[in-house]
């Protein structure tokens, strides 16, 4: 599949930036897919610390919902953005569920106080915030203190069936809710292993490149380019380009930091 989907696509052609709220776009019940979940990472880059947690919301919800404007997308911007933070913080992984539930009420409170088609978002709300209870309970790490517990078997066909249930409308990791989750399921059973990761995350029957975008993320960011074939990133096009601007958005989160705590 393309890397940007129908949403994104067509909702960023409309957008009109230098016209007063040109940037912003009405509710949409079919906005739910994972294309704003699949770009915010960079968000939590940038605004990784403890005390930037309302900037890293607001940010990731309003940048999400220029394309997204329903309440499954855009959240899985705030879930993969809040994550990377998670992950530059060396947060275990199997916490960063428990974290996410503790912050959908204070996104709850945002998206209320923005005063922005607040009914159809709140009348949405429920469908991210129960699935991903679900899941939680599922692997047994609600609590953010387990381990997670994967069924066994859990091979190729088991993890496809596994996906298919999470998703949307059948083609699993497609929506804002389902994309953030399988690349964290997939974080949660690879350890350091960039083999497995790529099993779980990369290679499936549903919206693999989506996962696989957001679940590498992560990875980049706990352990860089290790288990990674030098053969997928050497001559990567605008390689440089990228890890230029990855370096100087973590250089601004980080120097940020050090004057806030002072
Ligand atoms: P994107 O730009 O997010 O890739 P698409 O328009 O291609 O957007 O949609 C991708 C997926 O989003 C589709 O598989 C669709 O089923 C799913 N989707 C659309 N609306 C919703 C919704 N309200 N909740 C969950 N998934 C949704």
């Amino acid at each position: 599949m393309p890397l940007s989907g129908g949403a994104s696509v067509q909702n960023a052609m409309q957008l009109e930036p230098n016209k007063p709220n040109g940037w912003r776009i009405p509710f949409n019940n079919h906005e739910g897919g994972c294309g704003a979940a699949m770009r915010a990472m960079c968000i939590g880059l940038r605004f990784p610390h403890d005390s930037q947690l309302s900037v890293l919301i607001q940010l990731s919800i309003e940048s999400g919902r220029m394309t997204h404007h329903h309440p499954t997308g855009y959240l899985g911007a705030l879930a993969s953005a809040l994550f990377t933070a998670y992950a530059v913080n060396g947060k275990p992984p199997h916490q960063w569920g428990k974290g996410l539930m503790e912050v959908l009420p204070e996104a709850k409170k945002y998206i209320v106080q923005s005063g922005y088609f607040v009914e159809e978002n709140l009348q949405n709300w429920s469908y991210f915030q129960n699935q991903w209870e679900k899941y939680l309970k599922l692997r047994g790490i609600l609590d953010g203190k387990s381990a997670p517990t994967f069924p066994q078997p859990f091979s190729v066909k088991q993890r496809d069936q596994f996906y298919h249930a999470l998703s949307y409308s059948g083609w699993g990791g497609s929506s804002g809710h389902d994309a953030p989750m399988i690349a964290y399921d997939a974080i949660l059973a690879a350890g350091d292993s960039w083999k497995e990761l790529a099993h779980r995350a990369f290679f499936h029957g549903g919206d693999s490149d989506s996962t696989a975008a957001i679940a590498g993320c992560w990875w980049g960011v706990m352990h860089g380019f290790k288990g990674v074939s030098s053969s997928n990133y050497e001559n990567l096009e605008y390689r440089h380009r990228l890890e230029e601007t990855a370096r100087a958005l973590y250089s601004l989160g980080s120097e940020e930091d050090a004057v806030t705590s002072l």
